[in-house]
């Protein structure tokens, strides 16, 4: 609540001091945790035997100008078992450690790993010169802080730990660190999308992707009172950062759910970037092109034998959602990746178990095949594949279609083949004759054939991408041919 009456005093005195930057202000709430060495006892034990409660931490607000330097005192009540030995040569010396002021590496203490990353420890002696705090007794402790260069909004913690490593969490504070300056510095980003402008089938439920890179001199968070987020102009609606915290020089990603518009034509989507709390942005809105369209295209990745997940890594990254029509024998061998590709928003699909010419088999092996990869992919994801399929080498005829179509599988061939199979390795050949073949005279509604095996179908993934996205197609899924 406090924070909340600050923010509100920084944003009444912003609008007069906005292009001034040196008046810094900053709101504190503590945290602390404690660690012993006592690495025989039970890990309860040790917590039971230095415990803490922090009765006094100051003020919850400190003024600080710029690179300023100021003193806080911290009264700290042992409520375990041991006393805390503070004398020079003591084995189970007493510290504080932070990672404030280190602004861009300013990572939140995971309570569980252990693993601080702090440059700055505080040795703890008492203020009243006192040599042992036996239990029950406060102990009173005076440090430094220094003010973040950059104006914003940061989280820091400080630690109380004994000397040697093992943490033990009690009590926590978090502090939160305004500074008040220049916002523009601080909060800057540009965007990174492929293009600000996507193609979608009209009526459809669709996620628009849109990825700022922070430019600024302050992290972003996802939550909290000044967590970044977008709002969509003219509309209540705010979406969130999908990262949890974004430091400057990353990119934040941001997905808004939308249903397109039934006609076909173009639109403006508007968004703003914000600091929710801390400041209104003065930054020109962005704007998303939506254009609907019934052109589409189903980039399909054939196989699965090699690395699946760098397929995976670029369609995200140009959101294209794409088909992977994998082999049951790849699925038992890559379970974690047809998790993904259906957790990222692809689909998962069958083409057999391992890949014989169906015109040569029995229609008992043809159902084997189709069920057993059925069943394996339906076991490792909890998602059924059914109905679609895609004949290996493609290869059919009356008899195939006859079984395959008598038990309601959907067959799907295609219209773009590229022969990237012959190119396992990332080449220049390689590369062209999947972008010459993917791209070639594609119909309306394109279904381009591309394999896993190929590192060449990988390096020109983006282009083939950039090309239908230019070319006003909508990248569907087979389920929306
Ligand atoms: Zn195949």
């Amino acid at each position: 609540m406090k924070n909340k009456i600050l923010a509100l005093l920084a944003i009444g005195l912003m609008s007069s001091i906005f292009y001034f930057q040196t008046n810094l202000s900053q709101n504190l709430k503590t945290q602390v945790l404690i660690a012993i060495n006592e690495s025989t006892n039970p890990r309860t034990e040790k917590i039971q035997n230095y415990d803490y409660e922090i009765i006094s931490s100051e003020n919850d607000t400190i003024n600080l100008e710029e690179n300023e330097e100021k003193n806080l005192t911290i009264i700290f009540q042992n409520t375990g078992k041991n006393s805390w030995d503070l004398s020079e040569n003591s084995e189970n010396k007493l510290y504080l450690k932070s990672i404030f002021p280190n602004e861009t590496n300013s990572n939140i203490y995971a309570s569980e790993s252990e693993n601080w990353q702090s440059p700055i420890l505080y040795k703890i002696s008492d203020k009243n010169k006192k040599e042992e705090i036996n239990t029950n007794e406060t102990l009173t402790f005076d440090f430094q802080i220094k003010a973040p260069k950059n104006a914003g909004y940061y989280k820091e913690k400080f630690g109380l730990l004994i000397e040697n490593k093992k943490l033990l969490r009690t009590e926590t504070l978090d502090f939160d660190i305004i500074v008040e300056g220049n916002y523009v510095d601080s909060y800057s980003y540009e965007y990174t999308n492929p293009a600000m402008k996507d193609n979608y089938l009209p009526n459809k439920e669709k996620q628009i992707q849109i990825t700022l890179k922070n430019t600024g001199k302050t992290p972003w968070y996802k939550s909290g009172d000044y967590k970044a987020y977008l709002q969509e102009n003219n509309q209540n609606t705010e979406t969130e950062l999908s990262e949890s915290k974004v430091n400057p020089g990353e990119e934040g990603t941001f997905f808004i759910n939308t249903i397109t518009p039934s006609e076909i034509g173009s639109y403006e989507k508007e968004f703003t970037f914000k600091i929710k709390d801390l400041i209104e942005f003065d930054s020109s809105p962005i704007s998303f092109a939506m254009n609907i369209t019934n052109k589409k295209v189903a980039l399909t990745f054939d196989d699965g034998y090699g690395e699946i997940d760098p397929f995976i890594d670029t369609l995200n990254k140009y959101n294209a959602p794409s088909t992977f029509f994998m082999l049951g024998a790849v699925a038992q061998h890559q379970p974690e990746q047809m998790k993904r590709i259906i957790a990222d928003g692809h689909r998962l699909a069958s083409h057999s178990y391992n890949h014989p010419d169906f015109r040569t088999l029995s229609r008992e092996e043809i159902i084997w095949q189709t069920e057993e990869t059925r069943n394996i992919m339906k076991n490792i994801t909890g998602v059924d594949v059914f109905p679609y399929f895609r004949y290996p080498y493609g290869g059919f005829n009356d008899y195939t279609n006859s079984i395959i179509e008598g038990n309601g599988w959907k067959w799907i061939h295609w219209t773009n083949g590229t022969g990237d199979y012959q190119h396992h390795e990332n080449s220049a050949a390689g590369r062209h004759q999947t972008y010459f073949y993917a791209t070639l005279n594609p119909p309306d509604t394109s279904i381009v054939l591309m394999h896993i095996i190929s590192k060449s179908t990988l390096g020109a993934l983006p282009e083939v991408i950039k090309w239908y996205r230019d070319n006003n197609y909508a990248f569907v899924t087979v389920d929306e041919l």
